[in-house]
């Protein structure tokens, strides 16, 4: 039997935070579609909800002065799968919210709840991480950011704090380039058995960057820089990807579950490695 006792509807970050701290019975809500079931499965049993629906600060996306973007952890998938902004490298992200279940629950999660939750299996970890993309974190200390690529520990582990929350997510500027996320599902709309998430920025002078990473092969997100030079200094030829999966499929740490095995995975990295950096290859040059 549930618990609940109290809603909150704070209206800042800070007085969210504030409220969390009354205790470990008190957890923030934001779309609810995954808190809701885990309530009714009695997974979680809170005794007070803070919403975070009437904080207008977590809410939107907008420009920041560096000429990249921040989004507010309220976000709904479906304005992301929609934002023309996140465009060239970051429209890795755009592709990843288009991808995430059906409508409905695209309607109702939240990247805030999203990287909150860190489910293995969830489509922003890796697009954020290939983005380089940054979490901001707020508490009653005040605000502080946290590289995407630091913030997920482990299976449903982050760097978030207790009685702190996902304020946002800082995008960098968006430079000419490819972002691309493939998710390899048994039907379109279920979770990822595995996804690979491309960032390409391509530079003036330098040739071409890469940010990459693996998602629903591992726990976290499967990255390694040593990787990207690899992929970047090949110039995204099928040889530097062959190398790429290779390298990913030995990094991840994939496990069996109902959707695949471990052995499955393990043969998947590399073809999808391989899709991902042809189609961003190909990209690149049709924009040249
Ligand atoms: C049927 C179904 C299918 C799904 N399929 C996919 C899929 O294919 N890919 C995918 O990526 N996801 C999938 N999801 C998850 C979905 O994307 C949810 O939107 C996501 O888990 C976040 O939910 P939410 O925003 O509604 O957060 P909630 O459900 O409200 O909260 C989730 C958790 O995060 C905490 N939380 C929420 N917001 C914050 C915040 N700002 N700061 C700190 N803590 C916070 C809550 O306390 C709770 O513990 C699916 C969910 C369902 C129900």
């Amino acid at each position: 039997m549930s618990a609940l006792k109290q809603l909150h509807f704070p209206q800042t970050p800070e007085e969210a935070a504030r409220l969390l701290a009354r205790g470990d019975d008190v957890r923030c809500i934001a779309g609810g579609a995954s808190l809701v079931a885990m309530m009714n499965l009695d997974l979680v049993d809170p005794v007070e909800l803070v919403s975070l629906a009437e904080v207008a600060e977590l809410r939107g996306i907008s420009a920041t002065p560096d000429g990249g973007l921040r989004i507010g952890a309220m976000t709904r998938h479906r304005e992301l799968e929609a934002e023309a902004r996140l465009a060239g490298p970051l429209a890795v992200l755009r592709e990843a919210a288009g991808k995430v279940a059906n409508p409905p629950v695209r309607n109702m999660g939240t990247i805030g709840g999203v990287v909150a939750l860190a489910d293995p299996a969830a489509d922003y970890p890796s697009a954020l991480v290939a983005a380089d993309a940054v979490v901001e974190l707020a508490s009653e200390r005040g605000r502080r950011r946290v590289p995407a690529r630091e913030f997920f520990l482990g299976l449903y582990t982050t760097a978030l704090a207790p009685a702190e929350i996902v304020s946002a997510i800082l995008l960098p500027p968006a430079a000419p380039g490819v972002g691309l996320y493939d998710k390899l599902a048994r039907v379109a709309g279920d979770h990822a058995i595995v996804a690979v998430a491309l960032s390409v920025t391509r530079r003036a002078d330098a040739g071409i960057a890469v940010g990459r990473a693996i998602g629903g092969g591992a726990p976290t997100p499967v990255h390694d820089p040593k990787v990207d030079a690899l992929l970047a200094q090949g110039r995204l030829s099928d040889a530097a990807a062959a190398q790429a999966g290779a390298a990913l499929a030995a990094a991840a740490d994939p496990t069996d579950d109902v959707r695949a095995s471990a052995e499955y995975r393990r043969l998947a990295i590399p073809r999808m490695v391989a899709r991902a950096v042809a189609r961003a290859r190909d990209e690149l040059e049709r924009a040249r």
